[in-house]
């Protein structure tokens, strides 16, 4: 099924208002295994939203539109929609019906500008709002469909979990349709990462694979188009084959999330010894909901003199080696360790700049320690020459490495970010 959205509204026009619903609805139509070829926006004008129902009508078989459907005068998709398909307006019996208890319960009086709200084109079907007044409306078109859905957001989402979405399964055959599967991986360049996967991601490849980069992490969105169910989850299979042992999580995961589900397992728990990330360690964990189960607590140890007072690194390898340096971080993360009993610990201590660098060690250089039940493991980075990109680098690679730590994985696996 191929669909296409018209976002309705003068205010997305005038740049008072951001097209989120077209963000959402490409979203969740993904996930339907539906595949959106055009979004479009027009204003609040009856003549324009014809003509964009007439192209996108003419090349989509689903059109969702969503906007315009509310009391007001400069609200003409109803209007537009009925002379598209050659309707009548006609007033909706039960749609009048949901309008009027809504304002009953709410002691609101209803005006004739309200009872507009209940018309739909003749051939159409209202379908009850949960969360306001205007109902969304279905229809067909020619050989496909149309959906009216309200414009506010909150509406909108409610029209699709009580209408669409169920219609859209059943329009589908019943068949639940394959959700389509983002994969996220750390720690190499989109180049490197991208080269491992070869022709896979040719421009006519099925499934079709797109690539993106967020916030260093590669994300990898396999379109579930053009292959049956067991030849999509085969590709997903090989893509996260060939990503490994980089691959961390599936489409929200983060790296917090899969870190505490391993230790969860495990029945272990984690502290953290953060000096250049400055609690950003501990501040990506608290995100996951539950971490205290796993979580313990850490240090912001950002000086000298609190690295020895709360951590017991000696005074002698700091002055030998420097903050950042191996002996310091192994010493910082067997330091929380010993302090707090868990089992696991992970320290950082890095030159995050712009200031502070040497020609030893540049700006960008971070030593991380992953201390567990086995030993330490210390490793060197080279994380680029920003201060901010240099902290979340930081954050990530030292969930990374404790994560290959808890699978087993060698946590000297090779990155983009090696220092030499
Ligand atoms: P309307 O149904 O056109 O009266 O829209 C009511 C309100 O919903 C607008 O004032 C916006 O705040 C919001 N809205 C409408 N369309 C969108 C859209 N495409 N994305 C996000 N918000 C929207
Ligand atoms: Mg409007």
């Amino acid at each position: 099924m191929k669909a296409a959205i018209l976002a309705v509204g003068d205010e997305l026009l005038g740049g008072r208002c951001l097209d989120t619903n077209s963000h959402w609805l490409c979203d969740h139509l993904s996930h339907h295994g539906v595949t959106v070829v055009e979004t479009r926006s027009v204003g609040d004008d009856q003549a324009r939203i014809v003509t964009a129902l007439r192209s996108l009508s003419s090349t989509a078989d689903l059109v969702i539109m969503t906007g315009g459907l509310g009391p007001t005068q400069d609200d003409l998709t109803r209007e537009a929609v009925a002379e598209f398909a050659g309707q009548d307006l006609v007033v909706d019996g039960s749609a009048l019906e949901w309008i009027t208890t809504f304002f009953r319960e709410r002691d609101m009086t209803m005006g004739d500008a309200q009872k507009r709200i209940a018309m739909r084109p003749e051939h159409a079907t209202c379908h009850r709002n949960g969360v306001g007044t205007a109902p969304s409306i279905r229809m067909s078109i020619g050989g496909g469909d149309l959906w009216l859905l309200p414009g506010p957001p909150a509406e909108m989402h409610d029209a699709w979990d009580s209408h669409v979405s169920t219609w859209l399964q059943q329009a589908s055959g019943g068949q639940p349709a394959t959700p389509a599967v983002t994969i996220k991986a750390f720690g190499l360049i989109e180049a490197e990462l991208e080269a491992r996967l070869g022709d896979l991601t040719r421009r006519d490849h099925r499934p079709q694979l797109g690539t993106r980069v967020s916030q260093d992490e590669f994300l990898l969105h396999v379109e579930p188009v053009g292959v049956d169910d067991a030849g999509y989850q085969a590709c997903v299979a090989d893509v996260e084959a060939r990503l490994q042992p980089y691959v961390f999580g599936r489409q929200a995961e983060t790296l917090s999330d899969v870190v505490g589900a391993a230790l969860l397992a495990r029945g272990e728990s984690l502290v953290t010894a953060e000096s250049c990330t400055g609690g950003g360690i501990g501040s990506c964990i608290v995100d996951v909901a539950g971490s205290s189960q796993w979580f313990r607590g850490g240090w912001i140890t950002y000086s000298n003199e609190m690295k020895q007072e709360f951590l017991g690194v000696p005074a002698g390898l700091l002055e030998e080696h420097g903050a950042v340096s191996e002996p310091v971080v192994a010493a910082m993360a067997e330091g929380a360790a010993r302090q707090s009993g868990a089992q696991w610990a992970l320290a950082v201590s890095g030159i995050a700049g712009p200031g502070g660098g040497t020609a030893d060690k540049p700006v960008g250089t971070v030593w991380m320690a992953c201390h567990g039940p086995t030993g330490v493991t210390s490793r060197r980075f080279r994380l680029g020459a920003d201060r901010s990109r240099i902290r979340m680098r930081t954050v990530k690679m030292a969930l990374q490495v404790l994560r290959w730590r808890l699978r087993d994985i060698d946590p000297m696996t090779p990155t983009s970010w090696d220092a030499t």
